[in-house]
């Protein structure tokens, strides 16, 4: 009961209300933290929708500070992807200044209508005790499985005519990607690829009428870890693609900015290499391999020339994608 001593007498009432014949004393430390935040606010829509945004911005930006650094620290270059390409300081800013548009004027409001949604499909929210491990694993790997396939095709979408003249070509600023680039986006298509982040959770809780907004937050984690590492241009030997083969990491992703096609997924690789739109990928990666190979005895200044060339050339490539792609848009909005 000590937890109920430090909190008002409106907080206890509050509390009351909404945890009546609770067993406080079976609470977990983070129940308990849970329960506190909830009578701290007072109401469960601004604790919600609060504790929401929170997480998102402490989460986004926390995770982007360790590449900040790495960086600014010469020493990690060799697991550089594209290594002469190296964001700036003013880069890095303006991208922040961006992202921080969009979080406040598409992520807030939609978090924010997230609550009422949640709720009409039979969300758990303020409740304790938090479902089971076992419970939450499945439904987070639907959600990952869920996510990957609309993003797969609601990103080749955005890759076609208008839609990637108009919304997607922001995100294509940067051919070499960093942390802080996983969100930068048209608030169009912030808005399309969350839909592919919230929609799993309301949809499963709709047929299965059993979830946990905790469920759905340890999803919303890992999936900001999943953006943000794919952007971060980094490939250590023990990047998670490395250990899971079919998990796409920053690898996959890189190359789709510095290729401009192929590697549309986010998570996994499957997708791509079922319909085939890893083949210029897979090409590069053998290339590479093949160039390193007959050049054993090489200078290691040799091999990297050799991956810089190999690299120029698919971003020549790359370069004349985007603009065919936009050519389409012109002619596909003049003859429509
Ligand atoms: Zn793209
Ligand atoms: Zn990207």
């Amino acid at each position: 009961m000590s937890l109920f001593n430090a909190t008002s007498a409106a907080g206890i009432g509050q509390a009351e209300q909404l945890y009546q014949g609770t067993d406080f004393s079976s609470l977990n430390w983070f129940e308990q933290q849970w329960v506190a935040w909830y009578i701290w606010i007072g109401n469960p829509i601004i604790a919600t929708g609060l504790m929401s945004f929170l997480l998102h911005e402490i989460v986004y930006f926390g995770r982007c500070i360790p590449w900040i650094i790495i960086d600014a620290i010469p020493y990690f270059r060799k697991w550089k992807l594209q290594p002469d390409k190296v964001p700036t300081a003013q880069e890095q800013w303006e991208c922040t200044k961006q992202v921080l548009f969009s979080h406040f004027t598409i992520e807030l409001p939609a978090i924010w209508l997230f609550h009422p949604l949640a709720e009409a499909v039979g969300m758990s929210t303020w409740q304790v005790p938090f479902p089971s491990w076992k419970a939450m694993a499945p439904q987070v790997f639907f959600f990952f499985f869920f996510e990957d396939l609309f993003h797969f095709l609601a990103h080749r979408a955005l890759h076609t005519g208008i839609l990637y003249k108009h919304i997607h070509k922001l995100h294509h600023k940067y051919s070499a990607p960093f942390g802080l680039a996983a969100e930068y986006a048209h608030p169009a298509e912030v808005f399309i690829l969350g839909t592919g982040t919230l929609a799993g959770p309301i949809l499963y809780c709709a047929f299965a009428r059993d979830l946990h907004i905790v469920t759905v937050y340890i999803w919303i984690v890992l999936r900001l870890f999943q953006a943000i590492d794919a952007h971060s241009g980094y490939d250590f030997p023990w990047s998670l693609q490395h250990i899971v083969p079919f998990w796409s990491g920053a690898d996959h992703h890189d190359f789709h900015h510095m290729a401009f096609t192929n590697n549309y997924s986010t998570s996994f690789r499957w997708w791509d290499w079922a319909c085939g739109t890893d083949n210029k990928y897979r090409e590069y990666k053998k290339k590479v391999d093949a160039a390193k190979a007959s050049m054993r005895n090489a200078t290691k200044e040799q091999k990297e020339a050799i991956e810089r060339k190999l690299m120029d050339e698919v971003e020549k490539e790359g370069i004349m994608a985007e603009a065919q792609a936009e050519a389409r848009g012109v002619f596909k909005a003049k003859t429509q």
